[in-house]
């Protein structure tokens, strides 16, 4: 059993409780314009480029099978069409202009790689997380990593965006502690405008993981603009109140490091707005959400 992932990261803090080590799954069914990851967006492997790092040394150009860099004119052309992601050029890049985006792992070594800190996840109440793009656009795979977590008694948090089959998040409830699960936009035209797709089942999955026992920490992107605004942090309120798994309510405010990233990646970022949202500024909405659900609200 494999899985496509693009980071193993160690250490993280915010991604459920105490010291947690993150696997970020690669491919994702949502387009969330404010996307602070937009590597993983695509399942396939694929290069990040970063043109300003470029010494033209004609090292990618020699190894691509496919021919797909040229040195032209005094610069590099890359033409991404034909790219298989197979990382030659990447490996032979001696100013780390070429990044490779994107590898298989299997469940073994993935689970060996996060027992490596089980000592720090007993320390911290933490635990392993499975993240991305969607986990659960992988879904044989994070349940495959997530049972035999479980089965090694490692607390496992499921961050998703909910937009997937019912029966793939019930499977997954017996081997995942806590549910980290986004909620982004409650006006469902809205939701589509900004993120590609419809946020009916996203809410019906919700409602499902609480009735089911699913303990539930609501993650909220804010972003200004989007849903920077009064009715929005009501809807949060509402969501929250009307779901007996939901234990908190993070919020997260928006963050501009998924433009550069998109650029390297030769797109269009969805979302051009440079400057980061304070945490600070978030403390009223903050407070108001605790008063009106009585749940730990934390700005992460
Ligand atoms: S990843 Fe492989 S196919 Fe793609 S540009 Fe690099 S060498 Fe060529
Ligand atoms: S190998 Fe790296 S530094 Fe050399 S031309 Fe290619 S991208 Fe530029």
């Amino acid at each position: 059993m494999r899985g496509m992932i693009f980071n193993i990261q160690r250490f993280c803090v915010q991604d459920g409780p105490g010291i947690r080590t993150t696997v970020f799954f690669k491919g994702c069914p949502l387009r969330c314009a404010w996307c602070h990851n937009p590597e993983s967006h695509r399942q396939p492997a694929e290069i990040l480029f970063s043109e300003e790092k470029c010494v033209l040394c004609g090292a990618c150009a020699a190894m691509c099978p496919k021919g797909l860099h040229r040195m032209d004119g005094g610069g590099h052309a890359f033409d991404r069409a034909g790219c298989d992601g197979c990382g030659r050029c990447a490996g032979a890049c001696p100013a780390g202009a070429l990044e490779l985006c994107g590898r298989w792992i299997g469940v073994d070594e993935a689970l060996s790689l996060a027992l490596r800190d089980a000592d720090f996840y007993s320390a911290s109440g933490g635990g392993l997380t499975l993240s991305g793009g969607e986990p659960m656009a992988q879904p044989e795979f994070a349940l495959a990593l997530a049972k035999s977590a479980h089965e090694a008694g490692v607390h496992v948090c499921l961050e998703t965006c909910g937009f997937c089959a019912q029966e793939d998040l019930e499977r997954m409830l017996p081997c995942v502690d806590l549910f980290l699960f986004d909620f982004k936009l409650a006006d469902a035209e809205a939701h589509r405008r900004w993120t590609g797709a419809d946020n009916a089942r996203i809410l019906k999955n919700l409602a499902f993981l609480g009735e089911q026992g699913g303990r539930i920490v609501l993650r909220c992107p804010i972003i200004p603009g989007v849903n920077l605004e009064k009715a929005h942090f009501e809807a949060v309120a509402r969501a929250a109140s009307s779901n007996r798994g939901v234990l908190q309510i993070d919020l997260e405010p928006y963050h501009p490091l998924g433009i550069d990233k998109a650029q390297r990646l030769g797109r269009r970022p969805g979302f051009c707005d440079t400057a980061f949202l304070d945490r600070e500024a978030l403390e009223p909405q903050a407070q108001r959400l605790r008063a009106l659900t009585g749940l730990p609200v934390t700005i992460v």
